[in-house]
């Protein structure tokens, strides 16, 4: 399977041709991701309108890109995958119509990809990473502890209370004063930082479950910060708040993957990290600690597939065509879709 993946739900217009061999081999043949962060950066964040519009403007010569760097031709496609949500649903309906446009062209299947199923299998873009696995997915919009069985297969074990780990990364960023998007210039500043200076609240400690608060963090920070006079002080409050965070996305990974293993009887242990914050360094770390303590291999995508590009849109497409998948014309984008679909209709912590 040659599949062209196609991803426009936040601020990245992406386009990717990966290839898919029949015993599950997997080679990215090209990743284009053209980012639109100067043309967000004057109003702190993302402006639904200016995304769309920019997706249009541009996903015609980044799709071409794609399929040039890849070597190959829209006739040599056996497929095409498009996301189809969650996200902003004008710049999904962008790269979705693109996606249906070349699927009818071509005569080729089309599949309207979950992007957070994108997110899932992105470990495996990279690595011999057998299903299953225990997912930690830590985004800008979402933070869930997941059990992957296979593609569309995923139940959720926790999730955020309120914002995710990605959204606080970004806004005690821009009280940190840091340019949009705060959690790469938030690592940035870190370096060097005391991260035990400034004691911040550690959150839902006693709790049995596997769900996630970033509010209390929050707030916390946001005070300090007002307080802070050197430069000295920011980049400790930096260090401070990425270590609350790592500390907190390794506890309540640690009580999942004792679940995980009980349910496991103990066998194939693997322990995944994927969405933007899996790109932080001492996210990344702390996680392995804890998944090695707890006798889990830990995988993690190489840092360009940890935020958002169309590689892993293609993989989940390609896979879920290997399943004898497509999906119809009027395959609807939708602006919220969560990956395990029928837990999270029960589920009172809905996201
Ligand atoms: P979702 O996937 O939930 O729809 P999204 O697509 O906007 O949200 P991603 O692209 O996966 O999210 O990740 C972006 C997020 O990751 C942002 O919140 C960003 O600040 C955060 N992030 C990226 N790099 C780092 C880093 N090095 N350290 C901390 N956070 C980071
Ligand atoms: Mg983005
Ligand atoms: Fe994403």
């Amino acid at each position: 399977l040659t599949v062209l993946g196609l991803e426009t739900s936040c601020d990245e217009t992406a386009a990717a041709v990966v290839r898919r061999a029949a015993d599950g081999r997997v080679q990215v043949l090209s990743s284009v991701i053209a980012s639109q962060i100067a043309e967000h950066a004057p109003y702190g964040g993302v402006v639904p309108e200016i995304a769309a519009r920019a997706h249009v403007e541009s996903i015609d010569a980044i799709a071409a890109q794609a399929i040039a760097e890849a070597g190959v031709t829209y006739a040599d496609l056996t497929g095409v995958a498009a996301t189809a949500g969650p996200g902003l649903v004008g710049g999904v309906m962008v790269g979705l119509s693109f996606g249906k446009a070349v699927a009818l062209a071509r005569g080729i299947p089309m599949i309207a990809v979950n992007h957070l199923e994108g997110h899932a299998v992105s470990a495996r873009l990279a690595a011999d990473l057998p299903y299953p696995f225990l997912l930690l997915l830590v985004s800008g919009g979402h933070c869930q502890l997941l059990a992957v069985e296979g593609i569309g297969q995923a139940r959720r074990l926790g999730s955020t209370i309120d914002d995710a780990a990605g959204e606080a990364f970004d806004k005690i960023a821009k009280t940190l004063g840091l340019p949009y998007p705060g959690g790469p210039a938030l690592e940035k500043l870190a370096q060097g930082g005391d991260p035990e200076r400034f004691p911040l609240p550690r959150a839902l400690l006693g709790r049995k479950d596997c769900d996630f608060s970033f509010s209390g963090l929050k707030t916390a920070a946001a005070r300090i910060a007002e307080t802070l006079t050197t430069e000295d002080e920011r980049r400790d409050l930096a260090a401070s708040v990425q270590t609350a965070i790592a500390r907190q996305l390794a506890e309540r990974s640690d009580r999942a993957m004792a679940a995980y293993a009980q349910a496991h009887h103990g066998f194939g242990l693997r322990f995944v990290v994927a969405g933007g914050v899996a790109a932080n360094k001492a996210v990344r770390a702390r996680l392995e600690e804890t998944a090695s303590a707890r006798g889990f291999s830990f995988t993690a995508p190489p840092l360009a597939y940890c935020t958002d590009n169309a590689a892993m849109i293609a993989l989940a497409g390609a896979e879920r065509l290997a399943l004898g998948e497509a999906h119809p014309m009027d395959a609807p984008a939708r602006p919220r879709w969560p990956l395990d679909e029928a837990a999270a209709l029960a589920s009172p912590t809905h996201v």
